[in-house]
């Protein structure tokens, strides 16, 4: 049984983009685990865009880190040893304890895993876990989505926005159409994920580039990153066009609040929905959520693509690079 973990530490609070200064490795004791607890060895962490948020002191729906205390985050693990009867020794749990080798974690906040054959315990953190929820809940929900809309969704090439182009597709979209940050991801976009036209925002103003790939307006904006691209799509919407408003990652790093789109105006005439989620709101579409999407991944209609980084070393520089874009698809670490 091990009796230390390496876990990393929030050291100090970030002003703009995170820096490696801003954590810290450290080496602490485990204890076994006392009723009610489980000692996981971590298979697999995710580093997600919300974290950064949780860098701030600042209140929000994920409570902040505190600098000298280790960071959290989701992982999958297996038990190593169990205080709880209702966790056995050897079972796949999701929790909240990443960013370390090995948690100590209370037996009732964990999800115990049963993989069917062939899907990696990694997809828990991806596919089948909180982003595939909120790509499934923030466009069938929140968006609205009906078979027949034109849907364009930003961050294409990520974890979330990957998905959302997929579930549309596979729903009836009218036409689906992503940005993403380079030619590679763009190529990812409409060759391995089906979607039928995407645009890499580096290489023109937003508002034209999507007018010449939806050249007939768009019926739903799956937003994950602010900005130009939502004043974009606000310019771009058909009559009661809705926006799922899922994250605006453009402005993570942003020492300065940005402007808001300048023509907001638009919403009156259109008639428009313009609507914030957090993916927790819609917890109770989980079991629908596993079903459909368990069954779309299992049968290869929805490609999931991951990038995977070894080793807790190499986390942070992970999530750094996850805010600039170094992602296609989930950012998963792999521990062990
Ligand atoms: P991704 O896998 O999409 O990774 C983040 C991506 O953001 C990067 O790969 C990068 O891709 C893109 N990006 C970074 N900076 C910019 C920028 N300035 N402009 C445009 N794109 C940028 O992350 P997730 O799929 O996990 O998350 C996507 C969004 O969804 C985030 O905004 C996140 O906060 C939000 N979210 C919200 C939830 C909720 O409950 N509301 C839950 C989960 C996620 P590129 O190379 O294309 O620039």
């Amino acid at each position: 049984m091990p009796t230390t973990a390496r876990e990393i530490h929030l050291a100090a609070r970030p002003t703009g983009e995170p820096t490696p200064s801003n954590f810290r490795l450290v080496e602490t004791e485990l204890a076994d685990p006392g009723p009610g607890e489980l000692l996981v060895r971590n298979l697999v962490m995710s580093v997600d865009p919300y974290m950064r948020g949780r860098m701030n002191d600042a209140p929000s729906y994920a409570p902040p880190w505190q600098v000298g205390q280790p960071a959290r985050g989701g992982a999958v693990g297996e038990v190593l040893a169990s205080g709880a009867d209702a966790v056995a020794v050897g079972a796949l749990v999701l929790h909240d304890g990443g960013w370390r080798d090995h948690a100590l974690v209370p037996s009732d906040q964990v999800q115990v895993l049963a993989p069917a054959e062939g899907v990696s315990p990694s997809l828990y953190l991806g596919a089948l876990g909180m982003p595939g929820l909120t790509a499934y809940s923030g466009l069938f929900r929140v968006g609205e989505f009906r078979a027949g809309d034109t849907v364009f969704v930003s961050g294409a090439a990520g974890a979330v926005g990957g998905l959302v182009g997929q579930f549309a597709r596979l729903r009836g979209a009218k036409r689906v159409i992503g940005s993403a940050g380079s030619a590679d991801k763009v190529r990812f976009v409409t060759e391995d994920l089906g979607f039928d036209a995407a645009f890499n925002y580096h290489d023109g103003p937003v508002a034209d580039q999507l007018s010449a790939a939806a050249p007939d307006g768009i019926d739903l904006y799956f937003d994950n990153v602010g900005g130009e691209h939502l004043e974009a799509a606000i310019g771009a919407m058909n009559l009661r066009g809705r926006v799922a408003m899922c994250g605006s990652i453009s402005g993570y790093n942003a020492v300065e609040r940005p402007a808001g789109p300048r023509n907001l105006n638009l919403v009156v005439g259109r008639r428009l929905t313009l609507r914030g989620f957090i993916v927790y709101d819609n917890s109770d579409m989980a079991p629908e959520f596993a079903r459909t999407v368990g069954e779309w991944v299992r049968t290869g209609q929805v490609h999931v693509r991951e990038t995977v980084v070894d080793g807790l070393d190499n986390a942070v520089s992970a999530f750094i690079g996850l805010l600039r874009g170094d992602n296609t698809g989930k950012m998963i670490i792999k521990l062990a």
